[in-house]
């Protein structure tokens, strides 16, 4: 609609101007382009990307802070950039690295960098794997040296909410890897656990059902149903109010949206 609006403009201009000489019409023409190229400013002159940044930098700093007083490491990466440069440090030659089945992992190709840092890969989703070798490569993340995953949804008070099938994943988060990294986008930014539940049922769920393929009654209506299918996905219900006590425990928080 702008682009059209913005050629209209031009075309009329172009016809009242035809008495000008070509170089004037060109220079004020060149001009109306900048103008309708220019970032979109507010009456206080900052761009609307500067006050989106602003309010993203807010949040995060906020869960940042609350994260810390709840006893994890945790980090700011303003952009995906940013998370793969905090995550190298993490990857050693010969470690044994274990990942929870997650989009946001996928989405920045942690695995790659892992494998480029010459890290033994623990991924219970690599293609061919028997199911005896998947619960096998389930049982051994549980004792891996970094364990990397997602999570359903960060609070603004610096909790850590999931929902599992299995319970791989939740059962990881709490005890046994030597060091665990937590990635999350902040779309995944929560003001509470209420929210955090909400969000787990109006999005990520029903999307991981959707992905998945499964034949539950949220693939129909987007939305949770509390289901009451063997098929059903969420089983296992965890919320890290603390590190867990024998962790080693890192949330790494991406400027941009990442996973469901
Ligand atoms: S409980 Fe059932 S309906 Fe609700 S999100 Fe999970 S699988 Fe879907």
């Amino acid at each position: 609609m702008v682009e059209w609006q913005t050629r209209q403009t031009q075309n009329l201009l172009s016809a009242r101007m035809c008495g000008f000489k070509s170089h004037c019409r060109q220079t004020f023409l060149g001009l109306l382009a900048q103008v309708d190229t220019a970032p979109r400013r507010t009456r206080k002159g900052r761009t609307m990307e500067s006050v989106r940044q602003w309010h993203e930098h807010s949040l995060a700093s906020a869960a940042v802070t609350a994260l810390k007083g709840n006893g994890f490491k945790a980090l700011y990466a303003p952009s995906a950039e940013d998370a793969i440069a905090a995550l190298k440090p993490f990857f050693t030659a010969g470690a044994r690295v274990g990942f929870g089945g997650s989009m946001s992992v996928a989405a920045l190709d942690i695995r790659a960098l892992a494998a480029g840092a010459n890290c033994t890969i623990l991924d219970h989703n690599a293609p061919g794997l028997s199911s005896e070798a998947k619960l096998d490569t389930l049982r051994a993340q549980l004792s891996c040296d970094l364990f990397i995953s997602s999570v359903n949804a960060v609070t603004l008070d610096g909790q850590l909410v999931n929902v599992d099938g299995t319970g791989n994943r939740v059962a990881a988060l709490s005890f046994g890897p030597k060091a665990t990294v937590v990635i999350a986008g902040l779309n995944k930014l929560v003001r509470d656990v209420d929210e955090a539940f909400e969000r787990i049922e109006l999005y990520a769920a029903p999307m991981n059902n959707k992905r998945l393929d499964r034949p539950n009654p949220c693939v129909k209506t987007g939305y949770c149903m509390d289901c009451e299918l063997e098929t059903r996905i969420c089983r296992v219900y965890q919320i890290l109010r603390k590190r867990p006590s024998l962790s080693d425990f890192t949330v790494i928080l991406v400027g941009q949206d990442l996973g469901f």
